[in-house]
């Protein structure tokens, strides 16, 4: 390998950024999903038999996103609301219904064998529970040594495999490796399951990480030392993660951007202080409104403003606007019309139909409303 190879075809052992190559902009697009659908059909029942239609769970409907090289873009929603889901397609686990997903600005279909774990090379999937993910059987050293292996970049000897697994366990801070490589899963705590898991991931020596809840199975004293791993990750391997959670709090304290998923369709994007801070949707108003915060003890009254109930079947999704059952501002239009993205200020857009006409009038909606709701309080 030579000094001039880019840090992604380098072997685990090379890892550790130079500064030779060129700097990340931040901007460039690495992963990106276009009207992304994914219908999985029910199996047919007797009272199916003369139906018109097969009945199909609407896990994702019309979904797009990027993921930017050295970004964190988080995905938030309750549970079933899909975001795994869309963790998965954009791992190519599922075929999809509709839509296209791009890596590096082509379109991709990775089927199987080689063309899928060319794919992979690019692109891992981290999941939720790092105990399932691993084998119980094995070690830490056989589980990275095989992902060394698929991925190529084992090395050319008994040395260089040694220096790449301890380069690994090193890049997810498991310290010193040698007290970690020879230990079973269950000899680790869940912090440290998740580190191998991660560095399973990095052997692939990947662009993107899809981080499918990667801390709610942890302990909450243990879940910051993982995102940090994750945010050093994208600082100095120039990562782009997708980070999937149902928290919002941690959405706002890990990531650049973030999109809001409800029913299977994203609501709400933008920059995470300002989706944070300033939520548009008012689905997304509801998750904050949920979200345990010692700073503001929320009253019942303000819960009910903000919305209550249970998210909606996906097989028979509402029509219109899918949070209409639950909105406390749903007008007469928003169940029938599906509202399209409107463009707020400051690069946040929101799915609602409060906002229709909001960029003609030149001032800040969302501001605009936060501060009627606290004069109003
Ligand atoms: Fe509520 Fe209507 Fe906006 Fe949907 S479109 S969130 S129902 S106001």
């Amino acid at each position: 390998m030579t000094s001039d190879q880019p840090e992604h075809a380098r072997t685990g052992s090379e890892i550790t950024r130079t500064g030779s190559g060129p700097a990340p902009t931040g901007t460039d697009v690495v992963l990106e999903a276009r009207g992304v659908t994914k219908h999985f059909p029910l199996r047919r029942t007797a009272r199916d038999l003369f139906a018109r239609e097969r009945r199909s769970v609407h896990a994702v409907d019309d979904v797009s996103l990027r993921l930017r090289r050295g970004t964190v873009t988080a995905l938030v929603g309750e549970s079933g609301s899909g975001k795994s889901t869309v963790a998965r397609l954009l791992a190519q686990l599922y075929p999809l219904t509709s839509g296209e997903i791009r890596l590096g600005g082509e379109p991709v279909v990775a089927g199987r064998g080689r063309s899928f774990r060319r794919y992979a090379r690019r692109v891992q999937l981290i999941f939720q529970d790092p105990f399932a993910s691993l084998n119980p059987v094995h070690t830490v050293r056989y589980h990275l040594t095989r992902a060394l292996k698929i991925h190529g970049r084992a090395g050319s000897g008994e040395k260089e495999l040694e220096e790449n697994l301890a380069a690994l366990l090193n890049r997810v801070q498991l310290t010193p490796p040698q007290q970690f490589l020879d230990k079973f899963p269950h000899e680790l705590s869940g912090g440290q399951r998740q580190r191998v898991a991660i560095a399973r991931a990095l052997g692939a020596d990947p662009q993107v990480l899809l981080a499918d809840e990667p801390v709610s199975m942890l302990d909450v004293s243990i879940r910051l030392g993982v995102l940090n791993l994750l945010r050093d990750l994208k600082e100095r391997l120039h990562l782009a993660i997708l980070y999937i959670t149902h928290d919002i709090a941690s959405a706002r304290y890990f990531a650049d951007t973030t999109l809001v998923m409800y029913a299977g369709r994203i609501v709400e994007g933008g920059d995470s202080e300002r989706v944070t801070q300033h939520p548009a949707h008012p689905y997304t108003q509801l998750l904050i409104a949920s979200a345990p915060d010692p700073d503001r003890i929320v009253a019942d009254e303000e819960q009910e403003e903000s919305g209550t109930g249970e998210p909606p079947s996906l097989i028979t999704p509402p029509a219109g606007c899918r949070f209409h059952p639950r909105c406390p501002q749903a007008m007469e239009r928003c169940r029938t019309e599906l509202p399209p993205r409107f463009e707020l200020p400051e690069g946040q857009w929101a799915a609602c139909w409060l906002y229709d006409g909001a960029a003609a009038n030149g001032t800040d909606p969302v501001a605009d409303r936060t501060a009627v709701k606290e004069a109003t309080r």
